[in-house]
């Protein structure tokens, strides 16, 4: 053997060790809480993953997250920065109606700690991660794909360069407006959006006398909101003040400052200003039959009425991981629906319960004013609380399930006055 012979030898050593280093069994594209669990829960059972996150913006976000959240996907108490023991509903004449939450505490955390402890979490059992921003996939006729991205070394970096891996299966877990999806999965760009935005405040070492730092209130009032609710959620030093609109053109920066102005916090000092959009609805198809499937607010999952949508990511996540796994065990694509099928089986029913919800109590500020008042109602309080907290519609109590039939049929129905 000549010393060229060595030389090509090895080139073509270094190309097939960049080769298995860029090749993996699952890319997770998005490090939020959908795409972070799908690739925890991988890399734990072995599989070679990539979770490649573009990073640099704290995703916008009140934070709520419910036990069962801290329970399924064992998030320690630590990761709180505060806990709410009580849900203050308000209406649009300020009627005030407190709902102590039993049986334990919805948790509160900023996202820009808990989605990186997220990242770190799957990144210490294994997962591969890097910095980049997805671009597009190339479908091999093996039926593995290559997703191009464009890379960064450190996420403070400006400068980008281009990279590319291959992957047996893509989980698409970028976020509302997925690109994945768009590119990728039948009738992504038909999904339809609220736009919500909050502002970030710093407490006053005085808070207003008002204020409770374990208390979450809800404002309906259609100044506020015209079809969704404002919020003011304590997270400790800081709180997150916001409201949602699926109506083009109103002004969440103005009816954003009524919040605060209600909640005695319009003085308080602004930190950051920020909006995302929601999905309105589960997406269609989740998967493309072949070699992606979707996760969390890209594939639709957040709840109407509640705009809950990290824990349902975080479910969805974890279905998808399921999903990918069976794939990968049977080369069977179909496979891939397993995700869409186990998510709405388990929470469909709770989706349109809440759809229902939203469509018709929040459609006026009679409605509003009544809804309101209708949370009063012990059963009320502890049936939706209870569903919430623990994600099942509760069983437990069936005359209770009965009368709050009955109520809300006569509201829905109009046998009862809406004033
Ligand atoms: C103002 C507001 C308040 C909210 N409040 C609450 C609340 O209190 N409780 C609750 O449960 N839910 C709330 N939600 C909803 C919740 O934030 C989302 O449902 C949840 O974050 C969805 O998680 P995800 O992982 O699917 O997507 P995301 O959290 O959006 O994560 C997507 C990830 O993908 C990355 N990414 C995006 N595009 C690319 C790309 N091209 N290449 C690489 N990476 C990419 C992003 O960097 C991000 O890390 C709120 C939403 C908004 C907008």
């Amino acid at each position: 053997m000549n010393l060229h012979d060595l030389n090509d030898m090895r080139e073509f050593q270094e190309e097939l060790t960049q080769e298995s280093v860029n090749t993996f069994d699952v890319a997770v594209i998005g490090g939020g809480p959908a795409g972070a669990t799908a690739a925890d829960d991988l890399a734990r059972r072995g599989y070679k993953v990539l979770l490649l996150d573009r990073a640099g913006r704290i995703k916008p976000c009140g934070g709520a997250i419910p036990p069962r959240a801290m329970k399924d996907f064992e998030i320690p108490d630590s990761m709180l920065v505060a806990h709410a023991t009580k849900a203050r509903m308000i209406s649009p004449t300020n009627h005030q109606v407190d709902i102590p939450i039993e049986n334990g505490f919805v948790g509160l955390v900023d996202r820009c700690e808990f989605d990186e402890w997220l990242r770190e979490r799957a990144a210490s059992h294994g997962a591969e991660r890097r910095i980049g921003t997805f671009e597009r996939i190339e479908h091999q006729p093996d039926g593995r794909a290559v997703v191009y991205f464009s890379a960064r070394n450190h996420a403070n970096d400006s400068g980008t360069f281009p990279a590319k891996i291959t992957a047996k299966l893509v989980i698409g877990a970028d976020g509302a407006k997925s690109e994945v999806a768009r590119q990728n999965v039948k009738d992504a760009e038909k999904t339809k959006y609220v736009s919500a935005y909050h502002e970030i405040v710093k407490v006053p070492d005085q808070p207003p006398a008002d204020y409770e730092g374990s208390r979450c209130d809800v404002y309906y009032n259609g100044k506020m909101s015209p079809d969704f609710y404002g919020w003011v959620f304590p997270h400790g030093q800081t709180a997150s003040i916001g409201t949602g609109s699926a109506i083009k053109g109103f002004s969440l920066r103005g009816a954003t400052a009524l919040v605060r102005d209600a909640a005695g916090l319009g003085n308080a000092e602004t930190l950051r200003r920020e909006g995302a959009p929601i999905p309105m609805k589960p997406l269609k198809y989740w998967d493309n039959g072949k070699n992606v499937v979707l996760a969390g607010d890209a594939a639709g999952v957040v709840a109407p009425a509640s705009g809950e949508g990290i824990y349902y990511a975080m479910a969805g996540g974890r279905m998808a991981a399921d999903a990918a796994e069976a794939f990968l065990k049977t080369g069977n694509a179909k496979c891939l629906a397993m995700a869409r099928k186990q998510f709405m089986k388990e929470h469909g029913r709770v989706f349109f319960v809440l759809g229902m919800l939203q469509y018709f109590w929040y459609s006026n500020d009679k409605r509003r004013e009544k809804f309101v008042k209708i949370c009063e109602d012990k059963d009320v309080q502890t049936l939706t609380f209870e569903s919430y907290m623990n994600k099942k519609l509760v069983r437990k109590k069936p005359m209770a399930h009965v009368r709050i039939f009955f109520k809300d049929m006569a509201h829905l129905l109009g046998f009862a006055k809406v004033h």
